[in-house]
């Protein structure tokens, strides 16, 4: 009688306020899922990726050091467990993408991906190239001494297993291609679901307070390239490793913006 009176108190009192903590929950997830194959996972000022494929799930990037275990709850909170991460893709080796990598391979036993350019930072751990500049403008300036410049210069190495190249699919998802953008970083890819209509674009840009070129580029003009090449591919919808979904008319919105030679 007792027990069955707690329930009941239990389920009067205490109901409510559980539907607020999960309502809570939900607001302050860090994943946020695109379509039916891929989430979002938030990490502060950066974003990785994952993806259900037939062969287990793959996390396209991950993240600054020391953030394997933010990794893993996003992952948690899009519904899947992070023991079933089998495959890791980066779309670069800077250290905001790569920087724990090396323990979400360690702790997972996933397989590691990303294009040959990059390996020689991959390998080494260094954050960017030498010759990695400033975009011009107040608003790089900040984004560069608060967010980046504090990082520092190194992280984690480790090796890549396999090499991805332009045009190829992805090993474990063949509906899901390659495109080379070098410019932000030599060894940059972007990835484009085919099926679903959208490019998980990585730094090719942000998306941040509106599409810009992203903080740091080896080389703008060619960033500026592989923009308008990326853009001239189908698809509706794209994410970035910096700020918010693009949820339409996507490949036309890349290219409005930086076929325009005066934007910086
Ligand atoms: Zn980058
Ligand atoms: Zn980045």
């Amino acid at each position: 009688m007792t027990v069955f009176r707690l329930a009941i108190l239990d389920g009067l009192t205490f109901s409510p306020i559980r539907k607020q903590r999960s309502a809570a929950k939900v607001s302050m997830s860090n994943a946020l899922q695109i379509s039916h194959h891929l989430w979002q996972l938030k990490m502060g000022m950066v974003n990785a990726y994952l993806l259900e494929t037939d062969d287990g799930l793959v996390l396209v990037d991950a993240g600054w050091p020391n953030k394997t275990e933010a990794i893993f709850k996003a992952v948690q909170e899009s519904g899947h467990n992070p023991a079933d991460i089998r495959h890791l893709v980066l779309t670069h080796g800077h250290i905001d993408h790569a920087g724990s990598a090396a323990e979400v391979r360690r702790r997972t036993g996933a397989r590691s991906y990303a294009h040959a350019a990059d390996l020689e930072l991959i390998n080494n751990g260094k954050a960017e190239r030498p010759g990695t500049t400033v975009t011009p403008g107040i608003v790089p300036a900040i984004a560069y001494l608060l967010f980046i410049k504090p990082g520092g210069t190194t992280y984690e190495s480790f090796a890549i297993d396999q090499t991805l190249k332009d045009g190829e699919t992805l090993p474990m998802a063949n509906d899901i291609e390659i495109i080379h953008s070098p410019g932000h970083c030599a060894g940059h890819i972007a990835l484009l679901l085919r099926q679903e209509g959208i490019l998980i674009a990585g730094d090719i840009c942000s998306n941040i307070m509106g599409l810009a070129y992203s903080v740091l580029n080896e080389d703008r003009a060619l960033a500026r390239e592989s923009l308008l090449r990326v853009a001239a591919h189908p698809f509706e919808r794209a994410v970035f490793g910096h700020g918010k979904l693009l949820d339409k008319r996507a490949n036309q919105l890349l290219e409005e913006r930086f076929s325009d030679t005066k934007v910086r």
